[in-house]
């Protein structure tokens, strides 16, 4: 039996950013993972966004930010908008590399990591109140005696579900078929590229670039009318695609599940603080949860730490939460419901409002009125920005 002040379940951004500030704050930290190696495999297209680097709680180092991304370029119905500065721009990462060296940070910090260990099961009294876990380990079941647990573990999570949550994926997120590629002969490699169309209902489908020649490339849906297969399968036979990926060989397949909808409703259950996938903390629309997991995994870190050595609530971990990045929580709350509400309007019209949507030319406020537009006047709309680069 092992006995620790904090068990951080999960080693993604999540887990390893708990685990680094609870240990750095002083508490007996232990996380651990399923996997044999931290990041491996790569369920990710690797893109993380600048604007959000004054959020986190260290700097990524330059050798991390493999690739340098200007802006995005959104595409449907034959137009293309282009988007950059700031609010735009980021990089392309390794997620093997960029895992390791946030769980070797944790364990700098003085956490103890321990792999191929596999929560199974949870001893829980009173109010969802966690008092021993049993993790299965190459070696044999062990069990874990914690003072607070940090579910860190993922979309699919085993912390929600042995504490009782009926999580329904299907309902709660989206799957996202994608591949890294090489050999491509890119249009705009430091750009993004999202196109909408009917080859990805309600979404997107995206390349990310790696370099000159290699991408992530893939589609999401959140409407399965088609099977996502066939939705790629029409992605990559545009003739705008055909022609960046004519030469073009898959590495890796990359796909998974992403979460776009709450499946609980609070952060804090009993000892229990939820962080990363597990509470939907992404931005949507483009699910990006790798820098908001680093970032809210080490608030639940610190407010571990200081809940067992100065008393203070776990639930202040909601509130220091909102108060970093509940802007950034709401607004995206708002397009993802944007996003639904939109499916009933699944013609040409659609693709183009999500196409002002996505590239924020129109804001949530004008949607409702614009969806009223026919789709000549949308498409004048769309093109009128492109001239005058303006907000609509
Ligand atoms: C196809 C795809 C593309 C994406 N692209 C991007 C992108 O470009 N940019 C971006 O910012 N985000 C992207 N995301 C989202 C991003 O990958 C996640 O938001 C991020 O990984 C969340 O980190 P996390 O630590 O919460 O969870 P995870 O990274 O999923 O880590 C959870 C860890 O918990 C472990 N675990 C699970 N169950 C157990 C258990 N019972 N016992 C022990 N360990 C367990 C798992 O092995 C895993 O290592 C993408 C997601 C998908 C599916």
């Amino acid at each position: 039996m092992i006995e620790c002040d904090v068990l951080v379940v999960g080693a993604g951004p999540a887990g390893s950013s708990a685990a680094r500030a609870a240990a750095l704050s002083g508490a007996k930290t232990i996380f651990i993972d399923k996997k044999r190696e931290v990041g491996v495999p790569v369920q990710c297209a690797e893109g993380i966004g600048e604007y959000l680097f004054p959020y986190l709680p260290f700097k990524i180092p330059k050798h991390l930010q493999v690739w340098k991304i200007d802006g995005i370029s959104f595409w449907a119905e034959d137009i293309t908008i282009e988007r950059t500065g700031s609010n735009w721009s980021g990089y392309s990462i390794n997620r093997d590399e960029f895992d390791k060296w946030l769980a070797d940070k944790a364990t700098n910090a003085g956490a103890k990591l321990m792999l191929e260990t596999e929560l199974i099961d949870l001893e829980v009294k009173g109010d969802y109140n966690v008092t021993k876990a049993i993790v299965k380990t190459p070696k044999g079941n062990k069990e874990i005696v914690p003072k607070v647990v940090i579910a860190a573990d993922g979309v699919d999570s085993t912390v929600l579900k042995l504490l009782g949550f009926n999580l329904d994926l299907e309902k709660n997120a989206g799957y996202v078929i994608g591949f890294k590629m090489k050999n491509l002969k890119l249009e705009k490699p430091n750009h993004y590229q999202i196109y909408l169309g009917d080859f990805a209902p309600g979404a997107y489908a995206y390349i990310f670039p790696k370099s000159n020649t290699s991408a992530n490339i893939g589609v999401g849906a959140i409407f399965f009318e088609k099977r996502l297969e066939e939705c790629y399968e029409e992605f990559v036979n545009l003739p705008l695609i055909k022609k960046q990926i004519a030469r073009g060989t898959i590495v890796e397949d990359r796909s998974g599940w992403a979460p776009i909808r709450y499946g609980i409703d609070k952060l804090n259950y009993g000892n229990v603080l939820l962080t990363g996938d597990v509470a939907n903390q992404n931005f949507k629309p483009f699910i990006e949860g790798i820098l908001p997991a680093i970032i809210c995994g080490d608030l639940a870190g610190v407010v571990s730490s200081n809940f067992i050595l100065k008393g203070e609530p776990l639930s202040n971990y909601t509130t220091y939460m909102e108060n970093k990045l509940g802007n950034f929580f709401t607004e995206s709350d708002r397009l993802i419901d944007t996003l639904y509400w939109l499916g009933k309007f699944p013609d040409k019209r659609g693709h183009l409002l999500r196409l002002g949507i996505f590239s924020n030319i129109f804001s949530l406020e004008q949607i409702h009125n614009l969806v009223n537009e026919d789709y000549t006047s949308l498409k004048s709309y769309l093109n009128d920005w492109d001239h005058n680069r303006k907000q609509f």
